[in-house]
């Protein structure tokens, strides 16, 4: 089975009503942006796939530019007000990948589950691999309606060209489409809609299955509990992709891992799969 490297490229602070959304409606966006809650401090993870195809990186994580002045528009009332950061240049994924002996031409592919940036800010530590986004997600997050969104696409290298995912694999469980990365057909990308509207996660098949899930939910407690996130624009979205994984876990044993749970990199190494009701 591929060895999986979790890769903690520093943490991330967010009002506890964008983890776990508090109202209906736009009282829900309301509440995140004047929560006095703070969560704790919570990892941002990106992760690499040591395949024999080649390396496959899921998201690149944040940078440490993040604390230069005037690196967050400070217009925008989501880094104004609803996110904390700290990341170290060490914690960077360009310095870790070093670490692990992964060169840069050791990486085959790069899948970014959505384009926020503490999932997109390590693109400009890699070089021109292949890149895989949905169109959709891509176009949502560019140019200045994307900064509207809290997207930064002004910060993505300037060299950077994305492949589109096209979800031409067919169905794996109750997942209708997907789309295999390998000629062996056992890492595939399915779509996971919800936090944003063409969200992804990757899968990698063996047993257990390991599902990276980016930002489905920020941590495993609240996938069980099926309880949505403060940012997803459509709760019923976010909750069918909840209940989806869910089913795929009742399917075949599963490792549920989102790039903000403090416990994901303790169940990766136990390979402790996710039990639903
Ligand atoms: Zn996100």
């Amino acid at each position: 089975m591929a060895k999986v490297h979790a890769i903690r490229t520093g943490f991330v602070q967010v009002r506890k009503s964008q983890r776990e959304s508090k109202g209906k409606g736009i009282a829900r966006i309301t509440n995140m942006l004047f929560d006095p809650e703070w969560t704790e401090w919570l990892p941002i993870y990106a992760w690499a796939i040591e395949h024999e195809e080649g390396v496959i990186l899921v998201d690149t994580g944040e940078t440490s530019r993040v604390h230069q002045q005037g690196y967050f528009p400070n217009w925008h009332p989501f880094y104004r007000r609803a996110t904390h950061f700290s990341v170290h240049p060490d914690e960077e994924i360009g310095t870790q990948l070093r670490a692990l002996g992964i060169g840069a031409r050791d990486i085959r592919q790069v899948v970014l589950t959505h384009l926020h940036t503490d999932h997109a800010g390590g693109l400009t530590d890699l070089t021109n691999t292949r890149f895989w986004i949905a169109p959709e997600e891509y176009k949502r997050a560019s140019g200045f309606g994307g900064r509207l969104q809290g997207y930064l696409p002004n910060r993505w290298p300037r060299w950077w060209e994305p492949s589109f995912i096209r979800f031409d694999s067919g169905a794996l469980g109750p997942f209708e489409k997907s789309m295999s990365l390998t000629k062996a057909g056992d890492v595939l990308i399915v779509p996971t809609p919800g936090h944003t509207p063409y969200h992804v996660s990757v899968v990698v098949h063996g047993s257990p299955m390991l599902f990276f899930a980016g930002d489905t939910s920020y941590n495993q407690q609240l996938l069980i509990a099926g309880k949505v996130d403060g940012v997803s624009p459509d709760e019923n979205i976010s909750r069918a992709t909840l209940a989806r994984i869910g089913a795929l876990a009742k399917q075949q044993p599963l490792v549920y891992l989102p790039s903000h749970d403090p416990e994901s990199e303790q169940r990766l190494l136990n390979r402790s799969v996710l039990s639903v009701e």
